[in-house]
């Protein structure tokens, strides 16, 4: 086992990986930027180096200053966490050239989940279902038309280093296909330095359904059943829950069953999560995410497995802990996104929270570096914390939620919790009747 884990990563997932290394009983290190001096993960580190100035470029991002920090501390092991460098191969690569373990997967499948044209094809290769779309990239507007013609319209144009939401553009018709395609190419090659760009069938009323996984690297590997992540807005999760509303066992066993088979093929070490579209009944393949998710702990309530502690186990060549005989899926539960944002304009609302209390009792869990008198930084991402509820069946885990949004207090900021009281008391959330567009018509709405 690593005997000290330096956490590349700042807020309630730096918080979320130190707290499993304190139960594996290894040495943790912080890094932080001078903006995030007074963290709670700092605070709560065996040792921490500051690593550079606010902006993540210079710092999170600052693969010499992370390579300095395992130096001066002496860390044989580095946890990314997710967003920054978590899914850079070249970072796990150079991680490796100096002696230090990448708690993540082989760089080989990080570069080809990264690249969306690969990872489809990859996926397609190893018998998981697709969104029917162009064999790899578009090189001209002839061709593009053309296999537009064959999946027919709507299709939806993707850059293949796309992330985020961005560079994906919808062509309702064949009049709209140019502008879109360049469009998205402009924009892929403003955001990601590089213009490539594929074509699929754009789904009107999909769920968002992701499958999670684990491989020791060896050819082991399990699944741990899906989550519904359907409630986005701009393309980012807001809500998410498990297991889905609108899945059936014997469903959820075949897709579940197929993405494991895959990870084995693959070898593939680690964490990750096989993202989904899910129509009438089907699911089409649109990404894989070869690190931990911000919504992994709704899996960890259901299945009581705890997969920080396994990716770190795998990462060090240890055994999984588990088969997939041990996966039983207990009860239900949900995650909210609770952002520092106004409610309904989603402004960013950074600044100092005066006031702080987290809802408790049986079934309750916070993921949060907040606390009363913390200052939220203005130059990361909005996320004050994740409520997570675990109950028996979906009703119990509704009912439960709402008690502990109407006990969870953070004045002084904007925060979405007025957002998620209201979506636990609207009826189609009760009956779970939401596809992926469902949140942006209902906020159009402004109810
Ligand atoms: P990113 O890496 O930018 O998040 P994804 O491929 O995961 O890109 O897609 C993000 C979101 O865009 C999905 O969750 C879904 O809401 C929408 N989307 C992606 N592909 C399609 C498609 N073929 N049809 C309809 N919606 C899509």
């Amino acid at each position: 086992m690593f005997e000290k884990i330096l956490i590349a990563n700042r807020g309630e997932i730096a918080l979320r990986i130190l707290r499993a290394c304190k139960e594996l009983g290894i040495a943790t290190v912080a890094v932080h930027s001078t903006a995030d001096a007074d963290a709670m993960h700092v605070r709560l580190a065996d040792e921490s180096v500051c690593i550079g100035p606010p902006q993540a470029r210079e710092s999170y991002l600052n693969i010499p200053s992370l390579l300095a920090a395992c130096e001066i501390t002496g860390a044989d092991a580095v946890h990314p966490g997710y967003g920054f460098l978590a899914e850079n191969a070249r970072f796990a690569e150079i991680l490796a050239d100096h002696k230090v373990h990448f708690i993540g997967p082989k760089p080989e499948h990080i570069r080809i989940m990264g690249d969306k044209i690969e990872a489809k094809k990859t996926a397609q290769k190893l018998g998981i279902p697709v969104v029917p779309g162009s064999d790899g990239g578009i090189n001209s507007d002839e061709e593009a038309h053309r296999v537009a013609a064959e999946i027919g319209f709507p299709v939806l144009v993707k850059a293949a280093a796309g992330g985020g939401g961005r560079g994906m553009k919808v062509a309702m018709t064949a009049d709209d296909l140019s502008q879109a395609l360049s469009t998205a190419r402009t924009e892929a090659k403003a955001a990601f330095g590089d213009d490539a760009v594929y074509l699929e069938k754009y789904l009107v009323t999909p769920r968002h359904i992701e499958i999670q996984v684990l491989g020791d690297g060896k050819g082991n590997a399990v699944h741990l059943g899906e989550r519904d992540c359907s409630l986005q807005r701009r393309h980012q999760k807001v809500w998410e829950e498990a297991p889905s509303p609108a899945l059936e066992a014997a469903q959820r066993q075949e897709i579940g069953e197929t993405v494991a088979k895959a990870m084995r093929e693959l070898k593939y070490l680690g964490v990750g999560t096989v993202e989904f579209l899910y129509e009438n009944g089907r699911f089409y393949f649109i990404e894989m995410n070869t690190r931990i998710q911000v919504e992994h702990p709704v899996t960890e309530e259901i299945t009581g497995i705890d997969l920080i502690n396994e990716q770190i186990r795998v990462a060090a060549g240890l055994p999984m802990t588990l088969t997939q005989d041990d996966v039983k899926i207990t009860g239900h539960a949900i995650e909210c996104r609770i952002n520092a944002e106004h409610p309904t304009t989603f402004r960013p609302s950074p600044g100092k929270i005066t006031h702080y209390h987290v809802p408790g009792g049986l079934g309750i869990r916070v993921d949060s570096n907040a606390y009363q008198g913390y200052s939220i930084p203005p130059h990361y991402d909005s996320l004050v914390g994740k409520l997570i509820v675990h109950g028996s069946n979906r009703e119990e885990c509704l009912r439960r939620l709402r008690r502990a949004l109407d006990e969870f207090v953070v004045d002084g900021i904007e925060t979405t919790l007025p957002l998620f009281r209201t979506l636990v008391r609207t009826k189609d959330i009760q009956d779970g009747q939401y596809d992926i567009h469902w949140l942006e018509h209902f906020l159009a709405k402004g109810e």
